[in-house]
């Protein structure tokens, strides 16, 4: 899928064949087997890996996934799209990606404690703050980024704060970076409103993914006026017309992790929720949830996609068709990784911004990005994930090709 979208946007950009050769593969891809202790005493061995994309602008940027499902392609996908955001925002880094084969829900704390650490230990050549710089992503957030920090820092005998980003802001995270993922998207959403010419006050939303991202979008775009009409998490899904009470669920799942159980709303699947008539739709979950089968029932006017990769290119051609207004994930999740930049520049500084500084320059850059992306759209008459991919692939061969080759 990855592949396949660049090669679209390289033929029409008509890239240098040699740059593209580079492109289409990894940088560097290391599996580990990562063994721990149970708290049985057995010993179980996890597989996993750490992908470098590219790194011509910059140290690689990427998240760590803990999920069933990671496997080295996987891993190396994720790693392409964040080369791709990472260029699209101006941040200077490559794309990077990592992860875990395991399902952490079945982990206690102690093991999951202990498989980040040796995770750390295994990979430790590969990263570093100039080399390579992880962050949460499925499955991982700020206490696994701390044990990672932590785990660095033991080993290289001092403390290296800048090692990761997402971590808690008492060890160096930033200020604003745990909602950056969600309030990008609410962002880019408004920046499509203004486009559209839509009020948002009242429009209805539908939310997949109930998660980091999921939930503050959902508590943001509540906050902003909107009516989030339904969302989903892993089990369940809860559905009301009439607008769901975000703080009231969020005070529920808070206390019961999931959002199965909450009083407010009608249970619904998430394959039904995907396709409920609403004004936005918000994949916050897992990739290839709209595919071929499901993209002529969706029946949103606007498609952020928070998660990544959670469109097929199959179901971007049916939903063009149905004239939905897509924002592709390496805009629409931005947010994220662009705080994360902030938190790296302030570590590596030792100099910390205000909370309400942070936001504003999440926003002026998502906003600039948005317009960049739109005006492109417009002008070559594409769709907005040609035209994102098409403006930061453009970028990042042209500083390949100045720098030239070795040796
Ligand atoms: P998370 O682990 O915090 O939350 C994931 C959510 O998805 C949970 O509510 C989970 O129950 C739900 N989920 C899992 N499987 C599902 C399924 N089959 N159907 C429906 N829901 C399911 O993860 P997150 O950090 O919120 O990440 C969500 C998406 O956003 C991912 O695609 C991730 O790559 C992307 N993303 C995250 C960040 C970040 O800063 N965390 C940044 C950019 C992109």
């Amino acid at each position: 899928m990855a592949v396949a979208q660049f090669s679209k946007a390289a033929d029409r950009l008509n890239l240098d064949p040699n740059v593209r050769k580079r492109f289409v593969v990894p940088k560097r891809a290391l599996m580990v087997s990562v063994p721990i202790k149970m708290d049985d005493d057995r010993i179980e061995v996890f597989n996993g890996y750490r992908v470098h994309h590219d790194y011509t602008l910059g140290p690689s940027k990427g998240g760590i996934r803990y999920h069933p499902d990671v496997n080295l392609g996987e891993v190396c996908a994720l790693a392409m799209w964040m080369t791709w955001k990472c260029g699209l925002m101006g941040l200077p880094f490559g794309g990077a990606k990592g992860g875990i084969n395991c399902d952490p829900t079945k982990l206690s704390n102690h093991e999951l404690q202990r498989l980040t650490r040796r995770y750390t230990a295994e990979i430790i050549q590969f990263i570093g703050p100039d080399i390579d710089v992880p962050a949460p992503d499925v499955g991982t957030n700020e206490q696994i980024m701390a044990w990672i920090m932590d785990t660095y820092s033991q080993l290289k005998g001092y403390s290296v704060p800048e090692i990761v980003t997402g971590k808690p802001v008492t060890i160096g995270g930033s200020l604003g970076r745990t909602e950056a993922t969600g309030r990008g998207v609410v962002y880019c959403l408004m920046e499509a409103f203004k486009h559209l010419k839509t009020d948002p006050a009242g429009r209805t939303a539908a939310i997949q993914g109930f998660g980091n991202v999921g939930a503050n979008a959902a508590r943001i775009l509540h906050e902003e006026g909107c009516r989030v009409i339904a969302v989903s998490d892993v089990k369940s899904g809860v559905h009301n017309p009439k607008g769901l009470d975000i703080p009231a669920l969020l005070d529920h799942v808070s206390k019961t992790r999931y959002v199965e159980g909450f009083s407010g709303g009608d249970r619904i699947d998430n394959a039904a929720l995907l396709e409920l008539p609403c004004d936005v739709l918000i994949p916050a979950a897992l990739s290839k949830q709209i595919t071929e089968e499901n993209a002529s029932r969706i029946s949103c006017r606007i498609l952020v996609e928070a998660a990544n990769g959670p469109t097929t290119p199959e179901a971007d051609a049916i939903l063009l068709d149905k004239g939905v207004f897509l924002i592709p994930d390496i805009l629409a999740n931005a947010g994220g990784v662009t705080v994360s930049y902030f938190e790296w520049v302030q570590d590596l500084q030792n100099f910390f911004w205000k909370e309400k500084e942070i936001n504003e320059k999440l926003q002026e850059i998502m906003g600039s990005a948005f317009q960049n992306v739109l005006q492109l759209s417009l002008k070559e008459k594409v769709d907005m994930r040609l035209a994102a991919l098409m403006l930061s692939i453009k970028k990042i061969a042209q500083a390949k090709l100045e720098r030239g080759i070795f040796p």
